[in-house]
């Protein structure tokens, strides 16, 4: 995409929008501070992560010069693709246990005060209920992340096990939040410009080093791109793929066993799923679109006749735990400070906005301890 060109539509896109105040982020100064612009501060990576933590440095650092600086964009993001349903896996993990809740309590308070905003349909946030069921195992439709952080998480009533065909022996109820990142990036990305932050759209980065004297400090948020950049073993793409399709009568999410979901949004109802672990296939699938197809039509008969819209894969950027910490990266100018924060695996969106608040406290620490160097 030529950013320059998309820039400049997203610049059009705000002059019009009309649909409520602008989405200014709030902070110590107040709305819309004036920006003195004496540090300078990269965020590489342009997907839900990256966007997140540049907004939320731009609402913490009211003396920050922020540039997002990425070789792809919106959609051909890995975050593109998601459905977006606010809901960690019991496995997502952070460093500690107390670090994890703490980020997800915090990202499921960004997106309600979002999509309680006259901003919510644009950036693409709404309230979404849904059942979870299983025939298997009680833990599957537990969540001990979130039973306590959305306003209804309750084990599912006999006549509710029995609302899609199947031997339904466990279910949970839920209301929790979508953020459908086809209609937040853009969003994103227009509140981030008329902030005064600056995209730039760059080849793919060898190192941290060819950044050298031009920022204070960098923010990775590149996703698996940080398996090349840091060789970091640990980071694993899990393959996922979905089809979207159009069925304006769908309004409740669905999840079942082996990876099945239904999950409504604002442009089609995600049709899910599959897990490949340490596959780089990005390659639509027919046997797997054929087998997505055939368990959410036994969930949901009535999605039988749902025209297709899309077909999408993403390669979710899984390391156990996340990475969120401080590196100082030897460089000719001595030494540039980069804060990790990459490797949400299948929960980048639920948990973006809980890692990006921490990653802004990570770059505050940074840039105290570069005026001591
Ligand atoms: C099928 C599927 C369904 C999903 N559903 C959900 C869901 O319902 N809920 C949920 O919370 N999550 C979901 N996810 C997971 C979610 O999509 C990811 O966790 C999230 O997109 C990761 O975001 P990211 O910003 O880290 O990475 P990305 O979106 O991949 O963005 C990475 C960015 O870094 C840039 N970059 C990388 N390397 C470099 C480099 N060397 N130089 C310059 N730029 C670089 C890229 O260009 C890009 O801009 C799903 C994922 C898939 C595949």
């Amino acid at each position: 995409m030529d950013m320059n060109t998309e820039s400049a539509r997203i610049c059009t896109v705000a002059a019009e929008h009309t649909t409520g105040p602008p989405y200014r982020p709030t902070g110590p100064d107040g709305p819309n501070p004036e920006r003195t612009s004496n540090m300078n501060v990269c965020v590489v990576g342009a997907g839900v992560v990256g966007l997140t933590t540049a907004l939320e440095l731009q609402s913490e650092l009211r003396n920050a010069n922020v540039t997002v600086l990425a070789d792809r964009f919106e959609q051909d993001t890995c975050s593109d693709v998601a459905a977006g349903l606010f809901r960690p896996g019991t496995s997502f993990s952070g460093p500690t246990e107390e670090i994890t809740r703490k980020w997800i309590s915090d990202a499921y308070s960004y997106w309600d005060e979002l999509r309680k905003t006259a901003h919510s349909v644009k950036a693409g946030v709404c309230q979404m209920s849904g059942y979870i069921f299983s025939s298997r195992d009680p833990a599957i439709v537990r969540n001990h992340y979130i039973e306590k952080v959305v306003p209804v998480y309750r084990a599912a009533t006999e006549p509710e096990l029995r609302l899609c065909p199947g031997e339904w022996k466990y279910g949970s109820f839920f209301t929790t939040i979508l953020a459908e990142c086809r209609l937040y990036q853009p969003w994103a990305t227009e509140r981030f410009l008329e902030n005064g932050g600056q995209i730039v759209k760059a080849d793919s980065l060898n190192s941290f080093r060819e950044l050298d004297g031009r920022y204070d400090v960098v923010v990775n948020c590149t996703g698996l791109g940080a398996k090349r950049l840091c060789s970091d073993h640990k980071l694993v793409p899990i393959r996922g793929q979905i089809t979207k399709v159009r069925a304006p009568w769908v309004k409740t999410a669905f999840y079942a066993d082996f990876d099945t979901y239904v999950i409504p949004g604002f442009e089609g109802v995600t049709l899910g799923g599959c897990r490949n672990y340490d596959s780089y296939n990005t390659d639509v699938c027919r046997h797997d679109a054929a087998a997505i197809r055939e368990r959410c039509e036994a969930l949901l008969p009535s999605l039988k006749s749902a025209p297709v819209l899309r077909e999408a894969v993403g390669l979710r950027p899984h390391r156990d735990p996340v990475r969120l910490e401080i590196e100082l990266v030897a460089t000719a100018n001595k030494a540039l400070r980069v804060v990790h924060n990459y490797g949400h695996g299948g929960y980048g969106v639920t948990t973006a906005p809980g890692t990006a608040k921490h990653a802004v406290q990570l770059v505050r620490d940074a840039l105290k301890s570069n005026s001591k160097l």
